[in-house]
């Protein structure tokens, strides 16, 4: 099922693409992994799904023990600076630096390690007052003290718009994000380290959010399935 799962979304993402004049190329697909077991990511890692996202620090690492170094983890979740170590060691991308603490300690340990780190800057587009990600107003900011910082590669922006089960009404913010993403690479603060990524739509609205530019879509549901509950907070 998994499989076949993810056969339909890559032909839905190359239609989409082609529909809107993007080479399908450009659109990576994240598969959200988090509370899944790895027998089920194995499932994917069959049908060449190789990136998997995750929200939780403890989950990624040992599932990254378990697969080892084919897979490529994303990391989605909101980070704590106290995890910033397992998060750089564990984690190919840190796709949710929304303050300049988590960054300056991601920084150090790279520093430490003589290593460098893919991040993106989370920007809460909806201003929703439940959602992480900083605010539109201060991310120019923010994005200039994370460049600041010699082992962070600062590759775009990602966004979790406010839910909303009708997809065309998330359009306005994923456009949002583009012309933000747009702004800042004419200030000279995005796109220096090749195209600027867009991570943006989930399962039920990567359609749009391709439409908009996304370069990264993190899908959950529609491949693995109804997420099973969450054990405790970690
Ligand atoms: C869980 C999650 C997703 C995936 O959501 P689905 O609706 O299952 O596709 C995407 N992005 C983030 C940040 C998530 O936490």
């Amino acid at each position: 099922m998994i499989q076949e799962n993810l056969y339909k979304i890559r032909e839905t993402i190359s239609e989409v693409a082609t529909r809107c004049n993007r080479n399908s190329e450009d659109i990576r697909l994240v598969a959200v992994s988090k509370r899944f077991p790895v027998e089920v990511m194995r499932e994917a890692l069959a049908a060449g799904q190789m990136i998997f996202g995750e929200n939780y620090i403890q989950e990624a690492v040992q599932k990254k023990n378990l697969l080892g170094e084919v897979v490529k983890l994303h990391f989605i979740g909101n980070l704590q600076s106290n995890k910033a170590k397992f998060a750089v060691d564990t984690c190919s991308m840190v796709e949710t630096v929304d303050r300049l603490k988590i960054a300056k300690a991601m920084n150090r340990y790279l520093e430490e390690t003589e290593r460098s780190l893919d991040v993106l800057i989370q920007v809460n587009i909806g201003f929703d007052q439940n959602k992480s990600g900083v605010s539109p107003d201060e991310s120019e900011t923010l994005l200039k003290k994370v460049r600041d910082l010699p082992r962070l590669r600062v590759r775009g922006l990602m966004t979790m718009p406010p839910l909303m089960d009708d997809p065309e009404a998330v359009r306005p913010f994923f456009r949002d994000l583009r012309r933000l993403s747009e702004k800042m690479e004419d200030k000279g603060l995005l796109g220096d380290h090749g195209k600027t990524e867009l991570s943006m739509g989930m399962s039920n609205d990567y359609q749009v959010a391709i439409e908009e530019g996304a370069t990264l879509i993190r899908v959950g549901t529609a491949i693995f399935g109804q997420r099973p509950a969450p054990e405790k907070q970690q």
